[in-house]
Formats: C-alpha cells, sequence, structure tokens
C-alpha cells in the first residue's frame, strides 16, 4: 500500500544558507510525514534493524519508530533497505570528464559550470546528498554549492576547497601542461613558501572555501611532477593548517608519496587523499596522530581502460600504470593498523554518479559491508565536521535518506543501485517500482 506523496514533499523547497555558514536543522512543521521500510541501516548502529518509520519534520528527522504512527502520511518503502544519504569526501564537481587537452584549453568557466549542473545532479541521484568538493578553478565549485543551496538547481551539500594549493612546478600548477600560455592570467593555486601558503588559504577562504586542500605531493594527472616526490616542505605544510585551523576551516592533503603522506599527517592536516604509498610505518603514523585516510581506489580503473576513454596523456599513463598496484596495499596496511578510514573517490576524473563503484573494492579487499557502508555516512560526516547534521539515521539529522531494494550487507553492490532519494525531506528520485 503507498499513499501519494504530500504536495509540499515535491515542491522544490528553498533550503538553507550556503555551506559555509549553515547552522544545524531546525525542524519546520508543515511538512511532516513518516518513511516505513522493512529495513534500516542508520549509519552507527552495528547491525540492521526493521520495520522502521522515520518520522521527518520540514528538512529534519523527527524521530525515528518500531511502530506505525497514525497520525500523519506513510511514505511506503515496502521491503526496501533505508540508509543516510550518502556521504563522498573526495570530488570534483567542477571538473568535465574525458575532454581530450586541446578542448579542455578551449573549455570556457561558463561552459564547466553548466556541465557541473548535471554532474551535481547525477550526484545527487546515485545517492550522494553531500560531497566534500576539493579543488576547483574560477569558483565554478563556490557557485554549485551556493546554486543548491539556494534551491536553484538539484545537487549534494557541498562543503568546497576553491584551488588547490600547489608549488610551482607541482600537481596544480597549470603551467606544467599544454595550456600554460592560456591559463597564464588566471588566478591558480600555486604558492611557494610559508608566507604565500599563508596568503593563499586567506584568499581561498576568501573566495569561499570550506576546505583547504594542498598538493603534498605530486600527481598522476599532470604532465612533469612525480607522484613519489613532496610537493611542499614540512614548514609550508604546517603554515597551510596553523592559517586553516586558525580561521576554522580542516586542511586535506593530496598525498600519494610516503614521505608525503607522513610529513602531511605530523603538520596536522584533517585527512589524507589517495595515500598511494602508504605502508605500515606511514599507516601507524596516520594512527597515531588521528589522521583520516580517503582512499580513491576506483579512480585508476577508468584510467586505465582500454582504449583511453578519458583522453588521458601518455606519460600520466604510465604513471596511473605505476601507481595502481600500489593503492591497494596501502589500504591493507590501513585496515592492519586501524586508520579511519572516509569514503572518497575522485569523482570528476570519471562520470560523476560512478563512483558508487568505490564501495564493492572497499569489501573485495577485505572491509566488512557495514564498515564500508560506515565510510560514506557516520564516517565521513565525522572527518567533514558535519557529524551532527548528515550521515546517520537518527533525530535532528538533515532528512538525507536513500533506499536500495536489496540487502547491502549480503551484496554491498547494491549501493551500485540506489533507486530512492530523499535530501532534506524532499524527495528527488524513485525507481523502487513497487
Ligand atoms: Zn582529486
Amino acid at each position: 500500500m503507498r499513499r501519494a506523496l504530500p504536495a509540499a514533499l515535491t515542491a522544490a523547497a528553498a533550503v538553507t544558507l550556503a555551506a559555509a555558514t549553515f547552522a544545524a536543522p531546525v525542524a519546520a512543521k508543515e511538512n511532516r510525514f513518516a518513511v516505513h521500510a522493512a529495513h534500516l541501516i542508520d549509519g552507527r548502529s552495528a547491525s540492521a534493524r526493521g520495520p522502521v518509520w522515520v518520522v521527518v519534520s520540514g528538512d529534519t528527522i523527527e524521530a525515528v519508530r518500531s511502530t506505525a504512527p497514525s497520525d500523519m502520511t506513510v511514505v511506503e518503502l515496502g521491503g526496501a533497505t533505508l540508509l543516510p544519504g550518502l556521504i563522498d569526501c573526495h570530488t570534483h564537481l567542477s571538473a568535465r570528464v574525458g575532454l581530450p587537452p586541446a578542448e579542455r584549453m578551449k573549455s570556457s568557466t561558463a561552459r564547466a559550470a553548466i556541465a557541473g549542473v548535471s554532474s551535481c545532479r547525477n550526484t545527487l541521484r546515485a545517492g550522494f546528498t553531500t560531497c566534500r568538493d576539493v579543488g576547483g578553478s574560477e569558483l565554478v565549485d563556490v557557485g554549485l554549492r551556493d546554486a543548491i543551496a539556494a534551491g536553484e538547481i538539484e545537487g549534494p551539500r557541498m562543503l568546497v576547497a576553491t584551488w588547490s594549493l600547489s608549488m610551482t612546478g607541482g600537481h596544480g600548477d597549470r603551467g606544467n601542461s599544454v595550456d600554460y600560455h592560456w591559463c597564464n592570467d588566471l588566478e591558480s593555486g600555486v604558492a611557494d613558501g610559508v608566507d604565500e601558503v599563508r596568503k593563499k588559504v586567506r584568499f581561498n577562504i576568501q573566495q569561499g572555501a570550506d576546505v583547504i586542500k594542498i598538493l603534498a605531493s605530486g600527481g598522476v594527472l599532470s604532465p612533469h611532477d612525480n607522484p613519489k616526490l613532496t610537493g611542499y616542505t614540512f614548514d609550508e605544510m604546517r603554515a597551510a593548517v596553523d592559517e586553516a585551523n586558525r580561521l576554522d576551516r580542516f586542511v586535506a592533503a593530496h598525498a600519494h608519496g610516503k614521505q608525503a603522506i607522513i610529513w602531511a599527517s605530523n603538520a596536522g592536516v584533517r585527512s589524507i587523499e589517495h595515500g598511494s604509498y602508504m605502508d605500515d610505518e606511514a599507516a601507524k603514523v596516520l594512527k597515531k596522530n588521528g589522521t583520516w585516510y580517503v582512499p580513491t581506489l576506483y579512480v585508476i580503473e577508468p584510467i586505465l581502460a582500454p582504449g583511453n576513454p578519458l583522453h588521458i596523456q601518455d606519460e600520466n599513463l604510465a604513471k596511473a600504470r605505476e601507481v595502481r598496484g600500489h593503492m591497494r596495499e596501502a589500504f591493507h596496511a590501513a585496515l592492519r593498523n586501524g586508520v579511519k578510514i572516509a569514503f572518497g573517490t575522485d569523482a570528476g576524473v570519471f562520470p560523476h554518479g560512478d563512483q558508487v563503484r568505490e564501495f564493492k573494492i572497499y569489501v573485495s579487499e577485505g572491509m566488512a559491508p557495514m564498515a564500508a557502508i560506515k565510510t560514506a555516512t557516520s564516517a565521513a560526516a565525522e572527518l567533514i565536521g558535519w557529524e551532527k547534521r548528515v550521515g546517520t539515521v537518527e533525530g535532528g539529522r538533515y532528512a538525507d535518506l536513500v533506499a536500495v531494494a536489496g540487502d547491502p550487507l549480503k551484496d554491498i553492490t547494491e549501493l551500485e543501485r540506489v533507486k530512492w532519494v530523499m535530501k532534506g525531506g524532499r524527495l528527488v528520485k524513485d525507481e523502487l517500482g513497487r
């Protein structure tokens, strides 16, 4: 039995304030209903339970009940499994996917912003109701975040980093690539030395950054830099963290090489992104410092897919082949040493929405399905500092919910087929077919 949704549920609600400033959710009484499902994975508990009725009031979860309420409309999800909206801690929603270098050179900021509208929509419809977007250019990320928050376009709640901080000649220096002359006049994330790093952190925050991203090592998809080598000195990393923390922001550090991982962790970054060459020694440093690890294991598969569909340059493909073997070893080292892991994917290198494929790799590499789900729910919320807002299904959190038809604890790929999505109490997708 399924009753019709209240009109207010399907109307586009003007939601919240800008991501950087918004407070914990406030319940609004006029839009009150319950979502019933046979099973619930709440993002925090060790096992699933059910049946449940999740009472939603306005944009917020009011309560989770085990008996049917009699005084409100029930949205019936039948035998489905309900989960918290998923969180990807490493996206690039302003990135256009798979452009050959010459076309990338000619692609304008306006074009990137328009592409970002469908990227945000695809990400939300895949089940991701929150994204930490770790690096974009020309403030497209800020524009997308604010347009979503204003209810103008559909997409996840976003924290954004604006420009990634890079040393001259580092992973984020566009002067490394063919578009040097074209990009010479544009703002960039290049900052050298402690003073420039501090100033760039201040500038990014002035322009709307919720989080600071530093490129602590070289990268894979950039010519002339080496992922094994450090991209900043320890003092520069320390300056970035000090300045960001002083201004109430966390730092996410892109770090492939072991030295970069250890320096960044000791400098006090919140998370290590990629961590490709993390061994037991480096993992122990993360464990000791309480640093999060954001693995991004899926991205290497589309990069190295037959026929080079992402149009990656030969030099960068060679780097990707070298890194591939190490990434899963790093994941094993993190598991062995009890490092905190949060879900992240590098979506934007590959099509937005496909990051659901990251879950299967975590499980096939030895993580329990419930632990894999927590990386993208309660653990991710804790990493980004939003644990009071998102990441669990419990009273006081945003009504960000997804449902799958089967049991993701038996088959983790159920999460590749999210059938139903609600964000802030508003239904955005219903393909349960009941
Ligand atoms: Zn990235």
